[in-house]
């Protein structure tokens, strides 16, 4: 059942709340709460309305923001060699080695052992879901070095969709980069995508790195390195992951 705390002069104002997760200025996010876009534990919220950021829900046009100050969002730079599980039974070193200890978090997704590159790590449940939601999975953009030198069929054929043992994958952006190559953008997730993908071309990969979850990218980030999002990072995440605009991610609206 929600819960109505506009009237509780503990709380926060709902624009500080929102303008602290990087939503815009106060004034700006006094804008969106006057016109009708930001509500409350599901009940549309005006102006002068105070929340209790670790227990209220808030969302802004439909898409949930997380407010909780308990909730935590870091980016990793996964190195090879690193497996993504929380605890792994043949004690091998894993992701949750790499960051603090407390609060707990989970990876969202994976990436296999050999792979290197972007890992959003995170207590954000409502996020995690939203993330691996099939429908809304955002783009994930992938550095493969290959062997060989990949043929203009094989980027066509890796564009349109290749066969796989589990079904065909979808249509993906694909590049070449210089000789041996190729930039990936899916939006899919499943297991060894893209060596399986660069395999049924007849180009097996080298070395794989992610380098972005939709609007997240790091170039700067160390080989092992984590960080916190910006509360800008968190908010346009947020938006790429309710099914909002695709591509690099950037805040805009939703319908
Ligand atoms: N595709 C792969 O092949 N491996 C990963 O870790 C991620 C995507």
């Amino acid at each position: 059942m929600s819960r109505d705390t506009s009237a509780n002069p503990e709380g926060e104002r709902l624009q500080k709340v929102l303008a602290r997760r990087g939503l815009g200025s106060r004034r700006t996010c006094e804008e969106l709460i006057a016109q009708g876009r930001v509500t409350v534990n599901g009940a549309v919220a005006s102006l002068g309305r105070r929340v209790e950021p670790d227990t209220d829900v808030v969302a802004v046009d439909g898409t949930v923001v997380a407010i909780d100050p308990s909730l935590v969002h870091w980016l990793l730079n996964k190195p090879a060699g690193v497996v993504t599980t929380a605890s792994d039974t043949h004690g091998r070193s894993t992701v949750l080695d790499l960051v603090p200890g407390e609060p707990r978090v989970h990876p969202v997704g994976r990436l296999d052992k050999d792979t290197e590159g972007l890992l959003l790590l995170t207590n954000d449940g409502t996020l995690t879901q939203h993330l691996t939601h099939p429908s809304h999975g955002v783009e994930k953009e992938y550095l493969a070095e290959v062997r060989g030198v990949p043929t203009p069929g094989a980027v066509r054929a890796l564009r349109e969709g290749v066969e796989l043992d589990d079904g065909p994958t979808h249509p993906a952006k694909v590049t070449k980069v210089g000789d041996h190559g190729l930039r990936i953008v899916i939006h899919e997730g499943r297991n060894r995508q893209v060596r399986r993908m660069c395999d049924a071309v007849g180009f097996p990969v080298r070395r794989l790195v992610r380098t972005r979850i939709g609007p997240l990218r790091d170039p700067k980030l160390p080989p092992g390195g984590w960080r916190h999002l910006t509360p800008e990072e968190l908010a346009a995440l947020e938006i790429a992951a309710s099914g909002g605009r695709r591509g690099d991610g950037a805040p805009g609206r939703r319908g």
